[in-house]
């Protein structure tokens, strides 16, 4: 088994392989928290929560990063907007950006650096200080400190852009610009008024971070000088991907990233989804029209990362017709499964999801070895060719590639003199008392529910 992906800086399928065996260090920008993230930034998360699942499917032991950017251009314009502090405007969003990661079921036992944290703040001014004493930045008449571009030949290369035919036009300011704008790029900007009481002391004076900064500082603090994977949407390539490995290059001396990989964007009838272009739906949005976070988390991941996404309602209904045969399928495997797991049938091969999601995360591909899967063993079953062994063999590969999708249903409701006999057999099981453990199974299938022992500790289930 070896895994491959597309490397946005080679433009090149390239076969994987972490710095050290076994662990991956992999860092994703995070949320700009000035605003409730939108499905379109999700769209980018869940791309990396399924990432991050497959390598964990795959042995590899996983250290997450992503960054929450809570301080930057957009933060500052809101919070003076609104009048209010800046932590206490972006706090609320903060608090639902968890919220959405949960509904949506993407992993939350990662790192989630704040970036004004004073340790974080700490590293931007030793990182620029370091830039600013090799020559790579200088201080310029309005008080900032800019990145020299000049002084780092490769400038360009992850966009691909070739520098001289740009022909870089002076110093930018603004946290995002165009190609057209290319020049020097803030790391620290002088106080302005415009910035309100947001401001830290530095070398050269009050100010505050660039967004770039922030990134490389909170990567390398965290990860180290050189990061495995980097992560993000399309539109971070340039600049903010650009400036983040010439800022952290030219401080540690070495290759920041190996493998960079970007999804395309979520699109809104052919438009990327934006909070600028006002065409996007937050997830809040969906679940008051009665979407569920396991539908919007199908419709988001059922699309290969490198292809653009088309959100529409129909992604939706479709999202919803195909958990529903998940479901069914589960609950006939649920239901008939039983004694010990056997071979399972050659004509159903299990190894197919895995072995697509390995070449470049193709997850089309892995849904579709799914729905043959689920389609044959459902004729086998129709047949009464498929043993109980059998489906319980279905069963177990069912939660090992659930692992990766997240996409069981949820078990809610769990009636209270349910859950608390499923409690006593737990404690009877840590016990080690088996024959109380056997009764309380059958006490819990005799009320309708059915309990399953996994590693990570038994699971309630209704009897299907
Ligand atoms: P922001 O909060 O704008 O910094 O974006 C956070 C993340 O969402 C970044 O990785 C962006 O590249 C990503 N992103 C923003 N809009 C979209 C979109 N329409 N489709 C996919 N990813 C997006
Ligand atoms: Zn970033």
């Amino acid at each position: 088994m070896s895994l491959r992906f597309f490397n946005s800086l080679t433009r090149q399928i390239e076969d994987f392989q972490p710095l050290e065996s076994g662990r991956v260090r992999m860092y994703t920008c995070g949320p700009t928290v000035y605003n409730h993230a939108h499905i379109g930034n999700f769209r980018a998360y869940v791309f990396e929560d399924l990432l991050q699942r497959h390598l964990e499917f795959r042995g590899f032991k996983v250290e997450r990063v992503m960054n929450l950017t809570d301080v930057d251009d957009k933060t500052i314009r809101g919070c003076r907007a609104q009048g209010v502090p800046l932590a206490e405007f972006t706090k609320p969003f903060k608090q639902a950006f968890f919220e959405d990661l949960a509904a949506l079921r993407m992993r939350s036992d990662g790192q989630f650096p704040e970036a004004t944290a004073d340790v974080h703040i700490a590293r931007m001014i030793e990182m620029i200080g370091t830039l600013v004493e090799r020559g790579h930045a200088y201080r310029a008449e309005d008080g900032s400190v800019y990145f020299r571009i000049g002084s780092f030949p490769p400038y360009g290369q992850l966009a691909h852009y070739n520098l001289e035919e740009l022909k870089p036009s002076g110093r930018v300011s603004s946290d995002e610009y165009e190609k057209e704008q290319i020049g020097d790029f803030a790391l620290w900007k002088t106080w302005t008024a415009a910035d309100g009481d947001v401001s830290w002391e530095s070398p050269w004076g009050r100010g505050r971070p660039g967004w770039h900064i922030e990134c490389s500082a909170m990567a390398t603090g965290l990860l180290g000088p050189q990061l495995d994977i980097h992560c993000g949407g399309e539109d971070n390539i340039f600049p903010h991907h650009e400036a983040e490995i010439a800022q952290s290059e030219c401080v540690t001396g070495l290759p920041f990233v190996r493998l960079w990989m970007h999804c395309k964007h979520l699109l809104v009838e052919g438009k990327k989804m934006a909070k600028s272009e006002g065409n996007f739906f937050t997830f809040r949005d969906l679940a008051a029209r009665g979407w569920t976070g396991r539908e919007v988390r199908y419709t988001l991941l059922a699309v290969k990362y490198r292809e653009p996404l088309n959100f529409t309602f129909e992604s939706l209904e479709a999202a919803r017709k195909s958990l529903a045969r998940f479901d069914e399928w589960s609950r006939r495997l649920e239901g008939g499964s039983a004694g010990t797991a056997e071979m399972l049938p050659p004509e159903l091969d299990p190894e197919k999801f895995g072995a697509a999601l390995d070449e470049d995360l193709n997850i089309s591909a892995a849904l579709g070895a799914l729905f043959d899967l689920i389609r044959d063993s459902n004729r086998l079953f129709d047949e009464g060719a498929l043993s109980p062994g059998q489906a319980r063999s279905l069963l177990a590969w069912r939660d090992r590639i659930n692992s990766v999708l997240a996409l069981a249903p949820d078990v809610e409701n769990i009636p209270e003199d349910v859950a608390k006999l499923a409690a006593r057999r737990a404690e009877a099981r840590a016990g080690k008392d088996w024959a109380a453990s056997d009764a309380l199974r059958d006490r819990l299938l005799a009320l309708g529910w059915q309990v399953k022992d996994t590693k990570d500790g038994q699971k309630l289930s209704p009897k299907g």
